[in-house]
């Protein structure tokens, strides 16, 4: 009985220790995922800092501030948008390509995280990794929206679920936060400038799914349709040394061409 006991004892002391030792390493994890949305804005707001100091001397003054009239204008009209396109059928029907009937883009449109662009041209898509940190569900997209991407001002253009559905939370035309500080092989740099930026939900310690697997080949074929893309990349390539993601994501497994 008293060895019973014992063992009973040092189970709960070692199912202690190990409790412990795991939430600090989650409270670890959740500092450097934060961290690392955050230098993603940074990195564009420094860059939009410069250039509204370069265009900023008193003859353009107003223009500047008409500018900004307008991005907010703009703003508050994409969120009335992302409400309205929710339950609004025929946009995704257009937006859904006719070929896959599997295949659909659901819009869930954010309201920070980007800055408008009109003109700009496409050529670069960078594959990324997000997981849930600050709640229960890893998987949990509600939470990695709204509870991390949203309080860093950052943001992909589209993010893959857990169970491979398609989301769009920025338009293509615009610059989403989603690369840093970056630069594709043929050197050119603010990769968010020219790139579409595509988070796929898993952790570190997982492999995307093959649902998942098969909604990027799906999305990465509806893309290459629409633009003449030139790179298909991972963060970790565009910013070695600073980040790692996609994480556990086989090339193999898709076709860039
Ligand atoms: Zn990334």
């Amino acid at each position: 009985m008293k060895i019973f006991s014992l063992i009973i004892f040092f189970g709960v002391f070692l199912a202690g220790l190990f409790f412990a030792f795991k939430k600090d390493i989650w409270k670890a994890e959740k500092k450097e995922i934060i961290l690392n949305y955050a230098e993603e804005k940074k990195i564009s707001e420094s860059v939009l800092k410069k250039q509204t100091k370069e265009e900023a001397n008193p003859e353009n003054l107003d223009e500047i501030n008409k500018k900004e009239e307008k991005t907010k204008e703009e703003i508050e009209i994409n969120q009335k948008e992302s409400k309205n396109s929710i339950d609004d059928s025929s946009q995704r029907k257009e937006e859904t390509p006719d070929s896959s009937q599997d295949f659909e883009i659901k819009n869930r449109l954010v309201s920070w995280g980007y800055s408008i662009s009109q003109n700009r041209s496409i050529d670069t898509i960078i594959l990324h990794s997000s997981y849930n940190a600050v709640g229960d569900d890893p998987h949990n997209l509600d939470d990695i929206i709204e509870r991390e991407y949203k309080p860093a001002g950052v943001s992909p253009h589209y993010i893959i679920s857990r169970e491979g559905k398609v989301y769009r939370l920025v338009e293509d035309k615009n610059i989403a936060y989603h690369a840093g500080v970056s630069q594709v092989p043929d050197g050119r740099k603010n990769v968010n400038d020219f790139s579409l930026g595509i988070e796929i939900v898993n952790t570190g310690k997982e492999s995307p799914n093959s649902a998942q697997y098969k909604s990027i080949q799906n999305l990465l074929d509806y893309l290459k349709n629409k633009y003449k893309i030139k790179y298909i990349l991972g963060h970790s390539d565009i910013a070695s040394g600073r980040k790692t993601d996609p994480w556990n994501f086989d090339w193999g497994k898709i076709n860039k061409k």
